[in-house]
């Protein structure tokens, strides 16, 4: 069986590397005689972060310092990374408190569904990035720690106010 070949035509007007090249080197002229600087001195400068920011976990306490957390089991059961580890436990009246409740920030995608799920509003994704360690298990937030937090916390997106205003 034969096998035929279609040579086809290169369109050179739009496949032509110096055309690229030049327009590459336009763009980057531009920006740099560019006026308006687009780069900030980090740390001694920093921008805000949007209140809808989902980063490093907060644990919101009751008026008596003890976590807000009723040990309810549905924030590790709704976090799609399973990255929340609870204990629960009970006093001597029935009420449940987390034994132990850790959150590896390492696993977390910050989706905020914890924070959506919580029936107390206890857990909650803050408004803060600057959490580097030099080892996963650094990453692993115990209760207290993310008691200890002290940054704002996160508005979640209102469907009743799309755009936040
Ligand atoms: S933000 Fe999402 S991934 Fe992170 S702990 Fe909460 S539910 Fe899990
Ligand atoms: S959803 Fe809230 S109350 Fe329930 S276990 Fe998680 S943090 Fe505790």
């Amino acid at each position: 069986m034969a096998i035929n070949v279609k040579v086809l035509d290169r369109p050179i007007p739009q496949t032509s590397y110096v055309r690229a090249t030049i327009s590459g080197m336009a763009l980057t002229l531009k920006h740099l005689l560019d006026r308006d600087k687009v780069t900030i001195q980090y740390p001694e400068q920093k921008l805000g972060v949007s209140p809808r920011w989902r980063g490093t976990h907060r644990m919101l306490t009751t008026e008596d310092g003890k976590a807000k957390c009723v040990a309810c089991g549905l924030c590790p059961t709704v976090c799609p990374s399973n990255c929340i580890k609870l204990v629960p436990g009970e006093d001597e009246n029935g009420n449940r408190y987390p034994l132990l409740f850790e959150i590896d920030e390492f696993r977390c995608i910050f989706c905020g569904y914890c924070q959506e799920v919580c029936p107390e509003e206890a857990i909650h994704v803050g408004r803060h990035y600057e959490n580097s360690e030099y080892s996963r298990e650094g990453f692993v937030y115990d209760l207290e720690r993310l008691m200890s937090q002290t940054h704002p916390v996160c508005e979640m997106w209102d469907p009743a106010d799309p755009k936040g205003e």
